[in-house]
């Protein structure tokens, strides 16, 4: 057996950051897992203890706490020896216990084959599945030791293995912090993936370290003497990166080796926030900073709690490096993220814990406050584990993997998938055993819905099983569409109410001649179909009447039943007789005027006149686009008329302004200002700010004439930042 790992190394690594803890319970657990796994062996040849214990000492170099330790030990014995997790708790306590299912659930997810969409769910669930975060770093070291024995699979099995490595732990440990973690696995997975690659890269950093062991050590030096006769106490370290990234940038950049230039990083660590900005200050008298590479993480953590103070600068012989200078404190979360938690929370609290402790509060509180963040959830959802017991993942038999609120049950799962699953649903199967409808879903259930063409739609106790809005939505709807004798009455009796509120009484819309109509347009098979879909609000009551209008206009087209049918029609905003309208129709005293919506004239603009088939005459500027393309149709021209603004009328008229410009507190005040000012009334205004920080306000105002028009525009021109002012059409 490996000494390095061997139980009593273990022992004594314990002893070091914890003195005085449990050894009785880590030796009892210990001898457990060694005689329960005593007669199998692992793929590799050793015996299985081996790995247990591995990942017991894996947990032990993040310093986690005694039960931890003893669960990492136990992690296998429940899954594959005889021993239960009663027996677990009942030798060891509930946490062990706890720690230990949690573990060998992980266990049963199921990540290979699953698409790239499915990932972040399935990592969601990962979290979920895991009550306590603790069981997540006790996967992770199991996930390590696992990566770094995996020599002896098969290729397939390795590469999957690696391929799930990258996909769902790497990305998680990323969230959580433990940057060692993270990039242990990531370098592991890589020799796997992509062993070319790999063995090119280990060989070419071991090679250039050599060749610049004495530079970097020169580097450290002159740092080093800087700090002291600074009174600054650190430590210093020069590394290479690691592998995965520097495999990452030679793709993304499309770089060899050789033109990666900050292979090397020096960390610079030191006791206090103040030491780390004077040791910044010192490398940047000593080097010549690269512009724009210094991030503040101190001031500003990552959502992850990373903080450090990340430069750039160009070494004596004109090559780039990064310096990474941070505290202890900072340094032990940047390595373990959340692990660092539990560093000293059991046994005996040192004053100095305490301070951690509060750092971590103080993050914690500041990581909070940043609302905005786009990491902001992702963070909180990644540290309180518990903020997953609002939802549920399931998987299709397929493998998609879905999420529910939690308390979901068969019946959401089914009508989540589709209303038409749902409404023929007969039953349920969970992980392949029928289960009650009111079954409450739990992470990582196999569900598959049984329907049959037997099944009628849903039963109306189901409304109070759902638990999803869009289920309960999809059993309504189908009740709706079911209460077929009431809807048809209803549905008849609403579409003749209507035509009689918009004074189509007379029209006979509702003979039988138009509503046959209708039934083929819609593609109904009887008039009853028609009714009882107005009914339940499957078709919109408007659309039929304005199909019926159609139809109508369509029956009654010549220019007498027109005019006749013009002026019995409504009057509304838009349209008004010539005679109050402001407008003087050459040879015409009085008929429907109707001001276009697509130029809105105003007095003062030129205009034309345009007969319309059935909606009087309308006016349009003259410059209107839509006029102009009239103007090409020789039929069309035919019903262009000449029109004149009467003077002596005092009306509005409807105008929209586009003004353009840039995005400031208040801009939007002075303008409605300006317009109130002018007297002009305001009918609606819209503003919204494009990504480039541009502000395009669009008002539609009421006015005069054009002269009011122009004195308005003038002033909005001369507002502060206003860019441009438009007439919009
Ligand atoms: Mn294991």
């Amino acid at each position: 057996m490996n000494k390095d790992i061997s139980f009593e190394n273990l022992l004594a690594k314990i002893e070091k950051y914890n003195p005085g803890f449990d050894s009785e319970k880590i030796i009892k657990a210990y001898n457990l897992a060694d005689s329960a796994h005593s007669s199998q062996i692992r793929k590799s040849g050793t015996p299985y203890i081996t790995h247990p214990l591995a990942v017991a000492h894996i947990v032990a170099d993040m310093q986690m706490d005694t039960d931890s330790i003893c669960a990492a030990l136990l992690h296998d014995v429940v899954e594959d020896t005889e021993y239960t997790s009663e027996d677990i708790t009942e030798l060891f306590g509930s946490q062990v216990s706890l720690l230990v299912d949690g573990v060998t659930k992980l266990d049963k997810i199921q990540f290979s084959s699953k698409e790239e969409r499915d990932m972040e769910n399935l990592r969601k669930m990962f979290l979920a599945m895991a009550s306590d975060i603790r069981v997540i770093i006790i996967k992770f070291a199991d996930r390590v030791h696992n990566m770094s024995t995996l020599i002896s699979m098969s290729e397939e099995k390795q590469r999957e293995k690696a391929r799930e490595t990258l996909s769902v732990y790497a990305p998680l440990a990323h969230r959580l912090g433990m940057y060692k973690i993270k990039w242990e696995l990531e370098d592991l997975s890589l020799k796997y993936i992509d062993p070319v690659a790999y063995h090119e890269i280990v060989e070419g950093i071991s090679q250039k370290r050599q060749e610049r062991e004495e530079y970097i050590a020169s580097i450290k030096r002159d740092i080093k003497n800087r700090l002291t006769q600074l009174n600054i106490n650190c430590k210093i370290d020069g590394r290479p990166k690691h592998f995965y990234s520097i495999y990452r940038k030679m793709f993304t950049q499309n770089k060899t080796l050789d033109q990666i230039y900050d292979l090397f990083a020096v960390r610079i660590i030191t006791d206090t926030v103040s030491d780390c900005y004077a040791a910044l200050g010192a490398a940047h008298e000593l080097y010549k900073p690269m512009p724009g590479r210094f991030k503040d993480y101190i001031a500003m953590p990552k959502p992850n709690m990373y903080q450090s103070l990340h430069t750039t600068v160009i070494g004596h012989d004109g090559v780039p490096f990064e310096i990474q200078i941070r505290t202890k404190e900072m340094h032990e979360i940047a390595e373990n993220g959340v692990c660092a938690h539990w560093k000293y929370k059991e046994g005996k609290t040192r004053p100095e814990d305490n301070m951690l402790e509060q750092k971590f509060q103080w993050i914690k509180q500041l990581i909070e406050f940043q609302k905005d963040a786009k990491d902001e959830k992702e963070f909180l959802q990644a540290l309180r584990i518990d903020m997953f017991t609002d939802q549920v993942f399931v998987f299709s038999p397929k493998g998609d993997v879905l999420s529910f609120p939690a308390g979901a049950t068969p019946i959401d799962f089914a009508f989540g998938i589709h209303s038409a699953v749902g409404c023929k649903m007969q039953g349920a199967k969970v992980n392949g055993k029928i289960v009650n409808l009111d079954y409450q879903l739990q992470n990582g259930d196999i569900v598959e819905i049984i329907t049959s063409s037997a099944i009628h739609g849903p039963s109306k106790d189901w409304l109070k099983i759902a638990k999803t809005s869009q289920a309960r939505t999809k059993i309504h709807q189908w009740f709706k569409k079911e209460n077929r004798e009431e809807n048809i009455i209803k549905g008849k009796d609403m579409l003749e109410k209507e035509i009689k509120r918009q004074g189509y009484g007379a029209l006979g819309l509702t003979s039988s001649e138009y509503i046959e109509h209708l039934v083929k347009r819609y593609g109904f098979s009887c008039t009853d179909d028609l009714y009882s879909n107005i009914g339940y609000g499957g078709v919109q009551l408007t659309n039929v009447i304005s199909k019926l209008k159609d139809e109508y206009k369509k029956n009654n087209t010549t220019p007498e039943k027109k005019l006749l049918e013009i002026t019995s029609e409504t009057p509304n905003k838009n349209s008004k007789s010539s005679a109050a309208s402001g407008i003087v129709v050459k040879g015409v005293d009085n008929c429907l005027i109707r001001y276009s919506r697509c130029c809105n004239p105003v007095p003062g603009d030129k205009i034309v006149g345009y007969i319309t088939r059935g909606r009087g005459v309308s006016i349009h500027r003259q410059d209107c686009v839509n006029i102009s393309a009239l103007y090409t149709d020789d039929e069309e021209k035919k019903r262009m008329i000449d029109v004149f603004w009467d003077d002596n009328k005092e009306e509005f008229y409807l105008a929209h302004l586009k003004i353009v410009g840039t995005d400031r507190n208040g801009l939007l005040i002075d303008i409605a200002n300006i317009i109130a000012d002018c007297k002009v009334n305001v009918k609606t205004l819209n503003a919204r700010t494009t990504k480039d920080r541009m502000a395009i306000i669009e008002a539609s105002i009421e006015i005069r004439n054009i002269n009011q028009l122009d004195i308005l525009t003038t002033k909005l021109r001369n507002i502060k930042d206003v860019i441009e002012v438009s007439r919009n059409h």
